[in-house]
């Protein structure tokens, strides 16, 4: 059986568009999983510390067969590959890979928090999923749409199709 998944993309590090488009063809590639469609990409002000660059921000739909800490494993080892470096606290970063939803599943332990806990906050996650489907709604029923129209204003900005490959 298969579960509809969807990640949220950020970079803002090494050309973030087009880390963003490798990490979706890597999604795709995923075991048991296809690629549903992906999002346009944003530009977003960052979140936290204000003195690094602009973040691109976009979602990847997909269907996926793996549980949701072994799709997470995946995550981590792809931004891994990207060179990933954590360096502090919500600074800067060459991909970021976050489990937004998962299917109709709630989950709450030391790994993974689905919905991802900040989901309401965040214009640039919340954006992107309202494009790649305007109808979802979270497990408590929530649907993104009235998130997204609640949500505080990250200075979006949608980027053109050509800027990214
Ligand atoms: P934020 O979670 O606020 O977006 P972040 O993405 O910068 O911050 P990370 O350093 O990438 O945080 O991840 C920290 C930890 O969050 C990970 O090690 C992971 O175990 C945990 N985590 C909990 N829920 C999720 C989720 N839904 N998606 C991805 N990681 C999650
Ligand atoms: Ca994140
Ligand atoms: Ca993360």
């Amino acid at each position: 059986m298969k579960t509809d998944a969807f990640i949220g993309l950020g970079s803002n590090l090494k050309e973030p568009a087009a880390q963003l488009a490798r990490a979706v063809s890597e999604l795709a590639a995923l075991p048991g999983t296809t690629l549903v469609a992906q999002s346009p990409f944003y530009a977003s002000s960052p979140v936290g510390p204000q003195d690094q660059p602009d973040f691109v921000n976009g979602a990847a739909w997909i269907s996926t067969a793996l549980p949701p800490h072994t799709l997470l494993d995946h995550l981590q080892a792809i931004e891994h590959a990207h060179g990933r470096e954590r360096l502090r606290h919500w600074g800067p970063r060459t991909l970021d890979l976050d489990l937004l939803v998962f299917g109709d599943q709630v989950l709450n332990d030391d790994r993974l928090t689905v919905p991802h806990r900040e989901l309401p906050n965040r214009d640039f996650a919340l954006q992107p999923l309202l494009d790649l489907k305007p109808d979802l709604k979270l497990p408590d029923g929530a649907t993104i749409a009235n998130l997204r129209a609640q949500c505080p204003d990250n200075r979006l900005r949608k980027l053109p199709p050509r800027d990214y490959p």
